[in-house]
């Protein structure tokens, strides 16, 4: 560039062969410099917004659109990770409100949808930051626990319970739900340690509901 600007301004040199042969050179590869410039300027700014909408769709893949909290394919992913180095203070809390086709049948769907949504919003805000918090079926959720070993996290499912049942919801009235805790045991799989959530889940169910059971 500034033996091109050079020769610019002085005519005398640039008539000259060898003021003709830089030009010839170096004219081409400028002008390249300057479109390959612009071009990689644009091509920073598309990586990026192919980067920003990909952590955006990234998000919405991993989230339930009704409540916000993760769905059943991420909490399973998480499940899947927490597996690969397990510790036996590690708990499943799987919850499921009591009665809930009742609630649409006398309230209407879009009731029950509002219920789905206040439940996960009392249990979040029960929750610690590291507890990983899922709908994993219809008014189904499951709750992975870190640390709090076994009386803690029947504790933790005791104060989600009392969050549900203690203060009626809007329109509906007092809402319960049953609870099935599991401890990791070792040699425990996705599946086994599931089962016993479930397992536990519906033994709360068939004592009469609005209870917790561990296993
Ligand atoms: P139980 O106490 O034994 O759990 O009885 P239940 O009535 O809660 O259980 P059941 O499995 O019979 O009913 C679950 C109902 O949840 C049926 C289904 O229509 C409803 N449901 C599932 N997903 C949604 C949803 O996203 N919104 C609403 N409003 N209802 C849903
Ligand atoms: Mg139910
Ligand atoms: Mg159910």
């Amino acid at each position: 560039a500034p033996i091109l600007v050079y020769l610019a301004f002085h005519p005398a040199e640039l008539e000259s062969p060898r003021g003709l042969d830089l030009v010839i050179t170096l004219g081409p590869s400028m002008l390249i410099a300057i479109i390959f410039i612009r071009f990689h300027r644009g091509i920073e700014q598309w990586v990026a917004a192919l980067e920003a909408e990909g952590l955006r769709m990234q998000a919405l893949a991993e989230r339930d659109a009704l409540t916000g909290l993760y769905n059943r394919r991420a909490g399973e992913s998480f499940l899947l990770t927490l597996l690969a180095r397990p510790e036996a203070s590690d708990s499943l809390i799987l919850f499921d409100i009591d009665h809930f086709k009742n609630i649409n049948d006398t309230h209407g769907h879009p009731v029950g949808d509002a219920v789905l949504r206040e439940v996960a919003h009392r249990c979040g805000a029960l929750l610690r930051k590291d507890d990983v918090f899922a709908r994993w079926g219809g008014e189904e959720f499951l709750v992975l626990v870190r640390g709090p070993g076994e009386e803690g996290v029947v504790r933790v499912a005791e104060d989600l319970r009392t969050a549900i049942s203690a203060t009626p919801i809007e329109s509906v009235g007092t809402v319960t739900a049953s609870f099935g805790v599991a401890r990791f045991r070792s040699r425990d799989t996705m599946a086994s340690w599931l089962q016993r959530a479930d397992d536990a889940l519906y033994e709360a169910k068939r004592a009469g509901r609005d209870r917790v059971v561990g296993r």
